[in-house]
């Protein structure tokens, strides 16, 4: 037996009003552009590693957020194979030990996009089901919350490593398997597989949302709700400015987006936990003032300022933790 700990990088329309997106957004919200994977033997050594890039198939052009976070842009994927090569290549690698294997993922979101792209390029490979080790570390060590990988690997005294950025598939698979690692009993391991949840686009009515539950912090920021809000005058959906939302506070983000006919929007994104660990996003939108802008644009520009100085809490940890705050959006 041995383990392999995979993690995903996936690409999203630029655009939701673009032709691509309107024809095959249904079926794939999400373009997976890299496979990472560290393999373990059965006393949970690293035996091997591998990444697999993809050249996407439908989103060609990388949002520059998602550029700006894994550093694969049109270079880097330039050379890649298309998704089914990618994954024959990959399951290849994962059989080379043999075909008694479990796939491990550090929380739930890989497996539904994971199996949205197989769905969609059409390929069936043989393979178990992906385990949550995510949760198998919450309850082995008997967390409240589910973890963060950061906060996990802080947890166990785990260090980063030079030349070893977070948010490239292959350095946090390797990550999560030094937390998995730390896991004093394995046995279990098997019960954590998880079931693909199908990813929908939420049908979002004119200017204000009640609430929406996604399974995690990073599906709620990029699902469609928050990525495109409705303009509050006209309803027409309108595309959030590329440089993304603002933090305010854990729960909640505020962000631009313009409507052709309306000029610049504010949105505010409110976010909050649910007992049963998903994330509740409610949307609210208004027109935006100068002032509005000046304040986003300024936060924005110190984000990519604290981010280039390799500071980052993690937000999904940090809603967790959060108590509902009472401070109304400073805008
Ligand atoms: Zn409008």
């Amino acid at each position: 037996m041995h383990y392999i700990v995979v993690d995903l990088e996936w690409n999203q329309p630029l655009n939701h009003q673009n032709r691509v997106y309107r024809e095959v957004g249904d079926r794939l919200i999400f373009e997976m552009i890299q496979i990472g994977a560290v393999k373990l033997d059965s006393e949970r050594r690293v035996i091997d590693s591998i990444s697999v890039l993809i050249h996407p198939s439908c989103y060609l052009r990388i949002h520059p957020r998602i550029q700006r976070m894994t550093h694969l842009g049109p270079d880097e994927l330039a050379d890649a194979p298309l998704f089914n090569e990618a994954m024959e290549r990959f399951m290849a690698w994962c059989r080379q030990e043999g075909d008694d294997f479990l796939f491990l993922t550090w929380g739930s979101d890989d497996v539904s996009v994971l199996q949205q792209n197989l769905d969609f390029f059409d390929c069936h490979p043989d393979m178990p089901p992906l385990c949550d080790i995510q949760h198998q570390f919450s309850d082995a060590f008997k967390l409240k919350n589910r973890m963060g990988l950061q906060p996990a690997m802080e947890l166990m005294e785990i260090r980063p490593e030079e030349g070893r950025d977070f948010h490239n598939a292959l350095h946090d698979a390797y990550y999560t398997a030094l937390v998995w690692q730390k896991v004093p009993d394995i046995a279990n391991t098997a019960e954590y597989a998880r079931q693909p949840k199908q990813l929908i686009h939420p049908d979002v009515n004119h200017g204000r949302v009640k609430g929406e539950a996604f399974d995690s912090l990073r599906l709620a920021m990029d699902s469609e709700t928050a990525r495109q809000p409705k303009c509050p005058t006209c309803g027409r959906p309108c595309e959030v400015e590329e440089a993304g939302y603002v933090p305010q506070a854990a729960d909640k983000y505020i962000g631009l987006a313009k409507c052709r006919q309306h000029g610049n929007i504010l949105v505010r994104l409110r976010l909050r936990a649910s007992q049963s660990g998903r994330v509740i996003l409610a949307v609210s939108t208004a027109k935006a003032t100068p002032p509005n802008i000046a304040y986003i644009h300024t936060k924005q520009l110190q984000i990519r300022q604290r981010e280039e100085r390799g500071l980052r809490v993690d937000p999904e940890q940090a809603l967790l933790n959060a108590e509902r705050s009472s401070v109304p959006f400073e805008d």
